[in-house]
């Protein structure tokens, strides 16, 4: 049955000689594994459309689940060249899409978070500058909202407020986590301790949640020691800052704009907990590939 939707390029890997396995993030199936014929020859008829952050529409031929569906078509609907050109965009925009391919699985459509995803890219873009072409969509990234407790910073323009395009980029890479973490399901619980509800301020990586001394059996989690990556001391700038993120819609969050240093906090403390949600989702998919026996394979070989 042939299938189209659009999609964003996430990675591929070489298959044979010539061919190529593509990760998309697509619109209606969610994350998407597809086999692409000979896309590594000269004059393929994909072109450049499989490069990492091609925003493409695609078709492609295959059951649901039976097998890995092979692409028939992508063509190209906006390259994002602007996020290769320069290295430290091109690391920050493969994170956004290695953070989505490790939390949501393949073939659960997420719509709501592709738009997401999109908006952020061209976030990436255009340095939180509006286009005017309807590129950035609803949001006011330079717009500052008067009761969001961070107005007292000066914006020149969206640009160079707050430490410029990579200020911009950071603070939407948080706001994407924020969201991608919820829509997964495993945002961390950063508004009480896990167990009691009470204030606190230490962050367990490995129940997700802070956790308050009463509460705590391991007392060396109390003074959160710096070298001790499983307890993190966060300060309450940051938990407001992440209770704003999650109480606020996406197409207001680009009037959050915090200071750097808040926003590198959270940063640093989201990285920790996908990282370790993403090892247990990982192994877990392992788990359930095993059972019932793997059915994936490749069309045609
Ligand atoms: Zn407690």
């Amino acid at each position: 049955m042939l299938r189209r939707t659009e999609g964003i390029v996430v990675k591929s890997f070489p298959y044979g000689d010539a061919d190529l396995i593509v990760s998309f993030f697509t619109l209606d199936f969610g994350m998407l594994k597809v086999f692409a014929k000979s896309p590594r020859k000269i004059k393929s008829r994909f072109g450049s459309s499989l490069e990492p952050f091609s925003r493409d529409t695609v078709s492609f031929l295959g059951k649901e689940h039976a097998s890995l569906p092979r692409l028939t078509q992508a063509d190209i609907v906006y390259s994002f060249q602007g996020l290769r050109e320069d290295f430290g965009t091109f690391v920050r925009a493969t994170e956004l899409l290695e953070i989505t391919a490790g939390l949501i699985p393949e073939m659960e459509p997420h719509r709501e978070l592709y738009a997401m995803l999109l908006d952020t890219m061209r976030q990436f873009e255009n340095g939180g500058i509006q286009s005017g072409k309807g590129q950035t969509g609803r949001v006011q990234p330079n717009a500052v909202a008067p009761n969001a407790g961070y107005s007292n910073r000066v914006h020149v323009n969206g640009a160079q407020a707050n430490g410029g395009a990579n200020g911009v980029q950071s603070r939407w890479k948080l706001f994407y986590k924020v969201k991608l973490l919820s829509i997964a399901g495993f945002s961390p619980r950063l508004d009480g301790c896990l167990k009691c509800g009470k204030k606190g301020s230490v962050f367990h990586v490995n129940e997700g949640a802070i956790i308050c001394p009463g509460c705590s059996a391991d007392h060396s989690a109390v003074n959160a020691m710096p070298s001790n990556k499983n307890y993190i001391l966060l300060s309450q700038g940051a938990i407001n800052l992440y209770e704003h993120i999650t109480r606020w819609r996406w197409n207001k969050l680009g009037r959050i704009v915090p200071p750097q240093q808040l926003v590198d906090e959270l940063d640093a403390l989201m990285n920790e907990h996908i990282r370790f949600r993403t090892e247990r989702e990982i192994r877990t998919r392992a788990f359930m590939e095993k059972c019932p026996p793997a059915t994936t394979r490749v069309p045609g070989l």
